[in-house]
């Protein structure tokens, strides 16, 4: 048995989940908040209790001691020791990983170098792992990263259509995102639902506030929809998924805006927020569509309608779709967008749905398609922590 440690370190954030493995029972959770600030908060749930503070939190390396201290003060383990392995969840890994890896020097080194690529998360993924190094000096680190699961994709699939030798030299290319929750959500949705049968042809959508779909054949990804970086693909809470490459130049020039202001806006302004004016959050969008607010249809339309674009596009790219899963914030709590997306895609897809199950399975896992659909449509909730646990456990064993 081993205790290892799932750790997303974000820039003011830090995300951590202790499981004991190989059992994959989660011991305790919780969340470093508003790392950098007096009022920084800390949290943490084990055994069915929770506690919390606010507090001021200077930084990463504090926000790690105290959630280890936590950790041996509630009695969570008797010596901090007991943890083996810690495994850091990473946004961008670009060409150099195909898998996780063990945290060493290289891996710090090829992090270090794809910070252009990732500047908003790779610097954090970096200082989280340095706290977690210095405070836990005999437990392994491994990194694990969100485009790993989509370096399956083939150059028709992941290049864009500039000069290659520029792809080739800036290594500007779709890497994707969130491919440990779809490597989750395929790797249970063909062992669970499927069979375990070879060849299964799968559409994984993890749409929370930051989106996208994957096509997945025989367990492994052949396109995803999140580009070079997470603000490609489909529209999200406050990004605008994919663009006419020429918005930026053309809003540059009308608003007097410069390109850095122009990406915040499409980062952090747009998508539902943007459109809607009212909120990123569905639960504010449904309210307000249930209100009568215009520009809260059109948000919400527009959404549903790349979406369904996105499901079209794998469905070709497949031949064809086994099964369709719902997962993440809206994909596994929003019974009102699933049932608009699955209007949307079913009568192209021969897909038919139960609307009273996609209410009734609103947080829980399990089918909302017919038994005469021409595609299961299930919703499963994701789990990137365990998928990372899972990692540190063959870390552990020498078979990462
Ligand atoms: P991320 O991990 O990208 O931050 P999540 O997957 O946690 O996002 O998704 C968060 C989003 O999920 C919220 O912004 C909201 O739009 C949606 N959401 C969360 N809970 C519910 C709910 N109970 N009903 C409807 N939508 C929900």
């Amino acid at each position: 048995m081993y205790k290892c440690m799932a750790v997303n370190a974000g820039s003011s954030s830090l995300k951590y989940k202790l499981f004991e493995m190989p059992e994959e029972q989660v011991i305790c959770s919780g969340i470093v908040d508003r790392i950098g600030h007096d009022d920084g908060i800390f949290k943490i749930k084990f055994n069915g209790k929770s506690h919390e503070s606010v507090l001021p939190i200077t930084d990463h390396a504090q926000g790690v001691q105290l959630v280890l201290d936590a950790i041996k003060e509630y009695g969570i383990v008797k010596d901090l020791n007991e943890i083996s392995c810690v495994g850091h969840r990473i946004v961008q890994g670009g060409k150099y990983f195909s898998k996780s890896a063990l945290f060493d020097k290289d891996t710090e080194a090829k992090i270090t170098k794809l910070i252009p690529l990732d500047p908003l998360h790779a610097p954090a993924h970096l200082v989280g792992f340095h706290a977690f190094k210095k405070a836990l000096p005999n437990a392994i680190s491994i990194a694990v990263f969100d485009t790993a699961f989509h370096q399956t994709m083939k150059p028709e699939d992941y290049l864009y259509p500039i000069p290659y030798e520029m792809s080739e030299e800036y290594d500007c290319r779709r890497y994707g995102a969130h491919g440990t929750s779809h490597n989750y959500l395929a790797a249970k949705a063909i062992k669970d639902y499927l069979g375990g049968k070879p060849n299964t042809k799968i559409i994984s959508c993890h749409i929370g506030s930051g989106a996208s779909l994957c096509a997945v054949y025989d367990g492994k990804c052949v396109a995803t929809s999140m580009g070079l970086t997470p603000l490609g693909g489909v529209m999200m809470g406050t990004r605008s998924g994919d663009l006419d490459p020429s918005v930026v130049d053309y809003l540059c020039d009308r608003s007097g805006k410069n390109v850095d202001e122009i990406y915040e806006i499409l980062n952090k302004k747009s998508g539902l927020l943007g459109v809607s004016g009212v909120s990123n959050d569905t639960r504010d969008i449904e309210a307000a569509i249930k209100k009568g607010d215009k520009r809260a249809i059109m948000a919400g339309d527009l959404f549903v309608r790349r979406i369904a674009d996105f499901v079209g596009q794998y469905y070709v790219r497949l031949g064809g779709a086994d099964m369709i899963v719902f997962s993440a914030g809206i994909g596994e709590n929003s019974s009102f967008f699933r049932a608009r997306i699955l209007a949307a895609i079913a009568p192209a897809l021969g897909i038919t749905y139960d609307l009273a199950k996609n209410e009734e399975l609103n947080h829980k896992e399990g089918i909302i398609s017919k038994p005469d659909s021409k595609i299961l449509v299930a919703i499963i909730p994701t789990d990137e922590e365990v998928m990372i646990a899972r990692d540190c456990y063959k870390a552990l064993k020498g078979t990462l």
